[in-house]
């Protein structure tokens, strides 16, 4: 690739295969989570990215086919379906735009902002935000929200329900705190239900091809309105990698958002969006090998928004 290229269109399949391989190389520094027993079953050398461009081209590399739950990078798309539906009042009059430093399961945040979720990306948020999806119980809920984005983005996002049993195999104390903290101060009922929601969705799954067309999702979609994307690119920038956020706007510099799957989204406003799958992830929770392909990315096509 030439050294002065300039944007996603400039990619070319020889990089992507190459950084692929060098990712391959540093999940050996990660880990894999273990309080979901199935996200520790997963191949730590895994390693799939997907970039899909507005102009229509796309670029794929790695495990491509391996499917992964999305666990917290539903989040974004969670506070994106209620935008549309329930509009920008409603959604901010339950939960705050402000970034954290603390943990993704902090009760210590939550307890100092008073039981008012600081943002949409940590879990305090969504799980204020899962108990606004339309349904009677989890599962009708989660169904909502996959049914509408399959519709929106042309994903074929399912429910993995043996990630779902494994979730439920261990009690999350952090998520069951929040969830009665929340409770206490009056901002959420009924617990269980929200909990179980708040798992479901987290076990929507997919592939990194799937995971690219909910990006693009938040580049100018025809079906979506302007201030719902720009409201979510904002927070996935300022809050979409737990404490290790403002870090990463400077490395990178695009809206992005992870999971302790390993599943990473980043948008690139106005040209596309990339999708990454690595189960090795840091200390933060942030896929090792995603974050090295974003970095390579977006360094040497000067994709960042701050450029
Ligand atoms: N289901 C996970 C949890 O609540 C999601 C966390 C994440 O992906 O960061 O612990």
């Amino acid at each position: 690739m030439a050294e002065s290229s300039s944007g996603l269109a400039s990619i070319t399949q020889g990089c992507l295969d190459h950084w692929v391989i060098e990712a391959k190389a540093r999940t050996y520094a990660g880990r894999l989570p273990d309080y979901i027993p199935l996200l520790a079953k997963a191949n730590p050398q895994w390693v799939a990215i997907a970039i899909k461009q507005t102009s229509g081209l796309d670029w794929e590399a790695g495990d491509r086919q391996q499917p992964f739950a999305l666990m917290s990078v539903i989040k974004p798309f969670l506070l994106l379906f209620l935008l549309e539906k329930l509009g920008f009042q409603a959604v901010f009059s339950r939960v705050g735009m402000e970034p954290s430093d603390q943990p993704f399961h902090s009760l210590a945040q939550l307890r100092q902002d008073r039981g008012f979720p600081r943002n949409p990306m940590i879990n305090s948020g969504a799980l204020v935000l899962a108990s606004l999806l339309p349904g009677e119980d989890g599962a009708t809920c989660a169904e909502s929200l996959r049914q509408w984005l399959n519709l929106y983005a042309g994903s074929n996002l399912f429910l993995d329900q043996a990630m779902l049993a494994s979730v439920r195999s261990l009690t999350n104390e952090a998520n069951s705190a929040l969830a009665n903290f929340l409770a206490k101060t009056s901002h959420l009922a009924p617990i269980a239900q929200t909990l179980d929601t708040y798992n479901h969705i987290c076990c929507l799954s997919g592939t990194v091809t799937d995971l690219a067309k909910l990006g693009l999702l938040l580049v100018g979609h025809s079906r979506i309105s302007p201030v719902s994307s720009r409201t979510v690119n904002a927070l996935m920038m300022t809050c979409g990698l737990y404490e290790a956020s403002g870090r990463f706007a400077v490395q990178v510099g695009l809206p992005t958002k992870s999971g302790v799957s390993g599943a990473l989204l980043s948008v690139v406003p106005g040209q596309g969006a990339i999708a990454c799958y690595s189960p090795a992830i840091d200390q933060t929770g942030n896929s090792i090998a995603g974050l090295f392909l974003l970095e390579q990315l977006a360094q040497t096509l000067n994709l960042s928004v701050f450029a």
